[in-house]
Parts: structure tokens; C-alpha cells; sequence
């Protein structure tokens, strides 16, 4: 069978400090390092799901940027992005709470431009912590549920494989009409 060929901007977002890097370094070499500085990267990697070839490029923002700069920025990157990953950690309730508004924020600004669905999929990091958890996987499921997005819990410390569901969870939310190269 042939492979599809796509291509596709990933904006990875979220509060400071809940993992987004850790996410993304799993996910781009499989492993963990434990401190990520602040600097700043679009990484590509490639990753095949159901027959598609797919070139993620994926901007993983630093904290103290996003702190730095007014909303314009943010809406920049929205524009770029083709689907997002949102990341809180289960052990920090504001993290958490911070995405509704996002995410209604990211539909507005793309779907105003295509009638198709934008591919974005929740992150629930730090499942390692569980004695330090205060949102539940349920809450997770269901702010997933209620906003059409997917959902995942994982540990970026603790494994790889979270990392991965997460990218292959993206990739199936992407339309086949989309980023073909
Ligand atoms: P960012 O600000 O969202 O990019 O967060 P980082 O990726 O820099 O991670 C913030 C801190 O949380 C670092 O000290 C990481 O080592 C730690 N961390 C990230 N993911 C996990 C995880 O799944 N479990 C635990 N226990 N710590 C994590
Ligand atoms: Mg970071």
C-alpha cells in the first residue's frame, strides 16, 4: 500500500511548568532529562499512523515567553499551528482550569477559517504523582468529551509511551483532505 505524505504544525501549550517540554523531549527521543531550561525549538520528527507519513513540526513555547509578551503573539502561533496539544498537570488545579478558555480561544480563531474540526488532544502530565493528584482522570475525560478534543493521561518521567499515544492521538484527528504534501 502506498504512504500517504503530510506535514503538519504542532503548538504544544499549557501553564508553566506542567510538562510540555518533558512531553515533547519524550516524544522526540524517548527520553527524560528532568530539567529543560528555557529555551526555545521547533523540532520535526516523523511519525507513521495507519498508513500516513507525517512531518510533525512542533513548537514547544517557553513559559517565561508567553508571560512576556500581549496576546498577539499567542494568536500568531494559533495561526500557524495546525492542531494543538494542551498539557496541565494533575497535581495543579489552575493548570487545569486555564483550558476551557484556551481552547475556545484556538476554536474561534480556526474554525472561522475551515468548516473542519481542529485536531487537539488534552494532556492530563505527572500521572506518576497520584499522591499529589487534585483533578481527577474524570474531570480530564470530560472537559475532553464536552469540548471534542482527546484525552490523555500520562507521565513524560515515567515512560515513553504516553508521549507517543499523545502524537498518534493527533495524527488521527488529522483530516486525510488536510496537509497533503
Ligand atoms: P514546562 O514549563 O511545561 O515546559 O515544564 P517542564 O517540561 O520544564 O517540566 C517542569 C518540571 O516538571 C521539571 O522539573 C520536570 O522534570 C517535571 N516533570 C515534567 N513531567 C513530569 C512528570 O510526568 N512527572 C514528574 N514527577 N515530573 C515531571
Ligand atoms: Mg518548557
Amino acid at each position: 500500500p502506498t504512504t500517504l505524505k503530510m506535514e503538519a504544525n504542532v503548538l504544544v501549550m499549557g501553564a508553566d511548568n506542567v510538562g510540555k517540554s518533558a512531553l515533547t523531549v519524550r516524544f522526540l527521543t524517548r527520553r527524560f532529562i528532568g530539567e529543560y531550561g528555557d529555551m526555545e525549538f521547533i523540532y520535526s520528527h516523523n511519525l507513521t499512523v495507519d498508513g500516513r507519513e507525517i512531518l510533525f513540526h512542533i513548537w514547544d513555547v517557553p513559559s517565561s515567553q508567553e508571560q512576556a509578551e500581549e496576546g498577539s503573539s499567542e494568536e500568531k502561533r494559533i495561526q500557524w499551528a495546525d492542531c494543538f496539544v494542551l498539557v496541565y498537570s494533575i497535581c495543579d488545579r489552575a493548570s487545569f482550569n486555564i483550558l476551557p478558555l484556551k481552547i475556545q480561544f484556538i476554536k474561534a480563531a480556526k474554525e472561522g477559517q475551515s468548516q473542519e474540526k481542529v485536531p487537539i488532544v488534552i494532556v492530563g502530565n505527572k500521572r506518576d504523582l497520584h499522591h499529589q493528584r487534585v483533578v481527577s482522570s474524570e474531570e480530564g475525560r470530560l472537559l475532553a468529551l464536552s469540548l471534542d478534543c482527546g484525552f490523555y493521561e500520562v507521565s513524560a518521567a515515567e515512560a515513553y509511551h504516553g508521549a507517543l499515544m499523545v502524537f498518534h492521538g493527533l495524527a488521527e484527528r488529522i483530516p486525510d483532505t488536510k496537509l497533503a504534501l
